[in-house]
């Protein structure tokens, strides 16, 4: 979706990054995991050293790539979930290896279904969603009653390679997730509640401040 010219110049001239980070986004691309870009990654710094959220949330942990983003750019403690045990368990043993557990809670589970547990036991600040694109409404619902005002909720994948604003023409198969994905954006555009700016960052971020 964006020049690859663009993202190489971006990478030459944006901070370095430990190798740890490198060898889980080797790890990525090898076993075809959808992590975010370290694009997306810096952008995620910067909203952490921003905020100073005190509890994070994430939907959808894979390898752990987006929290070890998270970890190291707060104080927070973070909540993850994903339904993927064996991924689950890869991110666990990752934190684990670095001596970075003490402030993660890794949750195992369908995120619809982790979630409804958490209403009026967990109050979050930030919010990343990246896990099943097509119940980005759904989990946006169950986020809105485990967060404040001011918090933020970071939503990735939101133009889904370049399919949602019709760059590219979606599959049969694809379809119906891309018009969820326009749907949620849309919804998120006429939603009194919060007001979202849309990034052209990676695969597309959408942020989400809550007003009330
Ligand atoms: N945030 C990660 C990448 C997540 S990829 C990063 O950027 O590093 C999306 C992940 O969501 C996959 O690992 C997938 O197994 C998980 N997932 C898909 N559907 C889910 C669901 N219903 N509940 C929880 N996790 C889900
Ligand atoms: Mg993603």
């Amino acid at each position: 979706m964006i020049d690859q010219r663009l993202i190489s110049y971006i990478e030459s001239i944006q901070p370095t990054r430990s190798d740890i980070y490198k060898k889980l986004e080797k790890i990525a691309d090898d076993d075809k995991i959808p992590i975010i870009v370290p694009e997306a990654g810096y952008f995620l710094q910067l909203i952490c050293t921003i905020l100073k959220p005190k509890r994070i949330l994430e939907i959808g942990t894979a390898i752990g790539y987006s929290t070890l983003w998270f970890y190291d750019n707060t104080e927070a403690i973070i909540d993850t979930i994903e339904i993927d045990s064996e991924r689950k368990q890869q991110a666990e043993n990752l934190f684990k290896r670095l001596n970075k557990n003490e402030r993660i809670n890794f949750y195992l589970g369908d995120a619809i279904e982790v979630l409804p547990t958490f209403i009026g036991e967990k109050a979050y600040d930030l919010v990343f969603i990246d896990a099943a694109k097509g119940q980005y409404h759904k989990y946006f619902d169950l986020i809105e009653k485990i967060t404040d005002k001011g918090a933020i909720v970071i939503t990735d994948n939101v133009f889904f390679h370049g399919m949602v604003p019709g760059i590219e023409e979606p599959s049969k198969r694809l379809k119906p997730i891309v018009d969820k994905i326009d749907g949620y954006n849309k919804m998120l555009h006429n939603n009194d509640n919060w007001v979202t700016s849309f990034f052209t960052i990676g695969d597309g971020l959408a942020v989400s401040i809550k007003l009330n």
